[in-house]
This record gives structure tokens, sequence and C-alpha cells, in this order.
């Protein structure tokens, strides 16, 4: 673990934190305390273990303490918002918030993970104009499919098992963000991509702690010409990437996502730019890849 040295004995600290349940093993600290040091602030990050009944005592607890912000993770990215002075625009559409900075004594909710896929993504391609397949409805699915709306791609295909939560989001899309196009599949066995796609993104947990585990996808249907993308990032080399690597695909792992919500995060507490570079090191030191 990354030690910041004091720097300034007489002044105190900044804090900022990520209160989740379980949350044990969650790499963001270790990013962005390499990446406080790396930048001479004496800013230290706690990773707190905090259950919904203590939620809200909690974000008290942040305010009375004056911490300058607080990343959000599972279970509290819905049920924090009540208890925040504000959203960003994206984060209000989203439903959903990871991300809070204090501003002037208020706390504003923001959402970082869509930002940080889309930003990801742009090493590959501009996504705008593209044709998106996304597997998945939950927050990751979201916050992603948001996000590529507002970047200007209009035609979506959401891939879900569960039909009122795809169709929910086909509809946020259509309604609130002006897409021209949405298909909702009710996703049963396997799912046969159109020749069409361009972006095929997994936003389901399907790999999370399993590179083997198999999201259901006919192989015959990738295209050399399609990018394939996958949230997840534990481990970051999952069957589904390779699927599509195989068939010729470029692809793109989890962990970019994972460290640019990191960044920009780091860019709205603090109004520095972190070394980037830096950051995606100590997470995969983190994770030992
Ligand atoms: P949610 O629980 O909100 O959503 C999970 C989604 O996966 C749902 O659409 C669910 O479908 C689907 N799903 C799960 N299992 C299956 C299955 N066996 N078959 C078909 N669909 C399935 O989780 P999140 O969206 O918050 O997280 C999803 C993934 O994204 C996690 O692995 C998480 O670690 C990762 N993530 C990565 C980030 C990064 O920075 N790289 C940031 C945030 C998340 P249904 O609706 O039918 O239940």
């Amino acid at each position: 673990m990354a030690q910041a040295k004091r720097l300034h004995p007489e002044s105190l600290q900044s804090i900022v934190c990520c209160m989740g349940q379980p949350v044990a093993g969650n790499p963001t600290q270790f990013m962005m305390e390499r990446a406080f040091s790396a930048a001479g602030l004496d800013w230290r990050y706690l990773t707190l273990e905090v259950s919904p009944e203590n939620l809200e005592a909690a974000v008290q607890g942040m305010r009375a303490m004056g911490f300058k912000g607080a990343n959000f993770t599972l279970p509290h990215k819905v049920c924090v918002i009540p208890l925040l002075d504000g959203l960003s625009p994206a984060a209000e559409k989203m439903g959903a918030v990871n991300c809070v900075q204090r501003v002037e004594g208020k706390l504003i909710g923001e959402n970082t993970d869509g930002k940080g896929f889309v930003q990801s993504l742009r090493e590959l391609v501009d996504p705008a104009g593209k044709s998106v397949v996304v597997l998945g409805a939950g927050g990751a699915a979201r916050a992603i499919a948001v996000e590529l709306a507002l970047s200007g791609v209009t035609e979506f295909t959401i891939v879900n098992r569960s039909v009122p939560r795809g169709q929910e989001l086909a509809d946020l899309l259509t309604q609130r963000l002006g897409a021209s196009r949405v298909d909702q599949v009710h996703w049963q066995g396997e799912y046969t991509l159109a020749a069409t796609a361009n972006i095929v993104i997994n936003a389901t947990s399907i790999g999370l702690n399993d590179g083997n585990a198999r999201v259901p996808v006919v192989v015959s249907s990738w295209r050399p010409e399609m990018i394939a993308a996958d949230v997840v990032f534990n481990p970051p080399d999952t069957r589904f990437l390779r699927e599509a690597a195989q068939a010729g695909c470029k692809t793109l792992d989890g962990l970019g996502m994972l460290v640019n919500q990191a960044v920009i995060g780091f860019r709205i507490w603090t109004g520095i730019e972190p070394d980037a570079a830096l950051m995606r090191d100590a997470l995969e030191e983190f994770l030992s890849v």
C-alpha cells in the first residue's frame, strides 16, 4: 500500500473515501493514494464498510467531518441520492451516483462510471453515430448507455435477461436522451449479433471473478470490424473478450474504465490532472495482472 508522506504538519489532511458493502478488496484507494502522493497532495482516501442501514449516518458523518468527497459503490449508488443536495445532469438521468463532491458545504452527486468507459472507448473509436449493443441493463449498463447517448450514439440494442429492466433502459434512452432507434431484446439462450453492430459491450456481471464464465453470444456472429468491450475488470482477460479477439475484433478490457473513473474523481475533487498511467500501473499491481 502506498503511504502518503505527511507534507504539511501544521495543516489538516484532506479526506475522501469510498463507502460500500462489501468493500474490502476495492482497488480505488491504492490508485488514489499513489496519485495523491505523486501529485504532492497531502490527501487520504479511506475505504469504509458501510451497511445500508448506516448510510444516512455515514453521509452525515462525512458532512460533519468535512470530507472533500466520496465514492459510493454497491449497494449505495441509488440509495445515496436522497441524502445529497444536488445531482449533475448525467447522474440525474442515470438515477445513480458513484462520486460525490463537496461544493461550498453542499454534497453534489456525479456518475463517473459511464464517463470513464467512454473515455476508454475513445482510445479505439469515436462512438458518435455508431450502432451499439449493450448486454445487460443494470447500473453499469445504464451509466454507459447514458454517456454514449450524450456522446452522439443514437442507435442502441439493449439485450437483457429481465425484460422490465431492459425496457426501463430502452425507455430512458428514447424518452430522455433522444436516441432515434432502440431495440430491446429479451435475452434467452445464445444472442446472435446483428451484422450491423459496431460496438458490443458486456455490461453484465458475467465473468466477474471467473475468467472462463461465458457470456452467451453466438461466436460465429462476431465480425472482425466490430469492437468488443467488457466492464469486468477482475480478471481483465475475460472469455467474452477472448472469443471476440479470436474472431479478429479489437477489444477493450474493464481496467481502462476503472482507471478513468478514478482519474475523473481525482480531477473533480482536487482540480488537478492526475498521472493516469501511474494509476493504471497501481491498479495492475494491486490486482496482480
Ligand atoms: P447490476 O447488478 O446492477 O447489473 C447486473 C447485470 O448483469 C444485469 O443486467 C443482469 O441482468 C445481468 N446479469 C447478471 N448475471 C447474468 C446472467 N447469468 N445472464 C444474463 N445476464 C446477467 O451490476 P452492475 O451493473 O453494477 O455491475 C455489472 C458489472 O460491471 C460488474 O461486474 C461490475 O464489477 C462491473 N463494473 C465495472 C466498472 C469498471 O470501472 N470497470 C464500474 C462499475 C461496474 P438482470 O437484469 O436480468 O438481472
